[in-house]
């Protein structure tokens, strides 16, 4: 696979941002790892995160994890690593659960006691906060003001596309106020046809070919003069880990689908582009203009 051609544009640097779990985490494949059988469930994620940690040394890139309190209290020297090496160390909640099957108190709890675990064990401030599966829309407009009270500074939860399982289509495509502090930073899409399509990372980034999220993330660059967002899980990078048969053929498809070239794809985004962590790509320009 060879590289798009493109130039790194140094003027407009883009936010780099890894979900922290475990493949036996994820959403999709949920019903088949219940919770009680985590703490016996060989974990991949270290090893994983370290080849990532490598890539993005290796290009200068910069970027914020999304991490579960689940796996920091397990892992907390990898999350110091991450810290140590400059990136932002943000929030995915403790357990996983979307927000949209929990209640607003027991959502508020697990998001207050993520920031919580991950300050403690990284030593600095959590000030983001990614959902599960973006799972804030139009069903829990109570999940913002529980974000807020919980003390984040910025949400990054919400994808606005239209998709099965997550998605609000009409959703602004850029950063807007969600509270009296509170900003929801948006996945990257780019605008075309009528619609909004994802090229902000997740299954498309390992479905199509990699020109189509290079040329997404540019035109927004571009066109838009804003940065992109970009997303991707420590799990994409290992098709060496454990396939799940029992699942579904559509689940399957989406979750196994090209995990082996994954990691050259994103070398060659690292190398394409110029990253950095939401808070410094996003926060800076907020307080500016409020
Ligand atoms: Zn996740």
């Amino acid at each position: 696979m060879t590289s798009t051609g493109n130039r790194k544009d140094e003027t407009i640097v883009n936010a780099l941002t890894i979900d922290v779990e475990d493949y036996f985490q994820v959403s999709a494949l949920a019903p088949h790892f219940p919770k009680e059988c985590w703490n016996d469930t060989p974990c991949r994620v270290e090893r994983n995160v370290h080849r990532i940690l490598e890539l993005m040394h290796s290009h200068g890139a910069k970027g914020t994890f999304f991490t579960l309190g689940w796996i920091a209290e397990r892992f907390p020297k990898l999350i110091r690593l991450i810290a140590v090496e400059g990136h932002e160390i943000a929030s995915h909640g403790y357990g996983h659960q979307r927000a949209s099957d929990q209640t607003p108190e027991a959502f508020l709890a697990d998001i207050k006691l993520a920031k919580a675990v991950l300050e403690d064990i990284a030593g600095c401030d959590v000030r983001g906060y990614r959902a599960p599966s973006f799972s804030v829309g139009l069903s829990n407009p109570w999940a913002h003001d529980c974000i807020e009270s919980a003390g984040y500074a910025y949400s990054s939860s919400v994808y606005p596309v239209k998709h099965d399982h997550y998605g609000v289509p009409d959703a602004p495509r850029f950063p807007y106020p969600v509270g009296k502090g509170l900003v929801e930073i948006p996945i990257t899409t780019v605008r075309r046809f009528g619609r909004n399509w994802p090229v902000g990372g997740g299954g498309y980034f390992r479905l199509l070919p990699y020109p189509v999220s290079a040329w997404g993330i540019r035109k927004v660059n571009e066109d838009d003069r804003r940065p992109a967002i970009f997303y991707f899980h420590p799990w994409e990078i290992d098709p060496e880990q454990p396939v799940v048969k029992e699942a579904s053929a559509k689940t399957r498809f989406r979750h196994y689908v090209n995990l082996e070239r994954t990691e050259s794809r994103l070398a060659l985004l690292m190398q394409d582009f110029s990253w950095g962590r939401m808070d410094e790509v996003f926060l800076p320009a907020l307080n500016t203009s409020a």
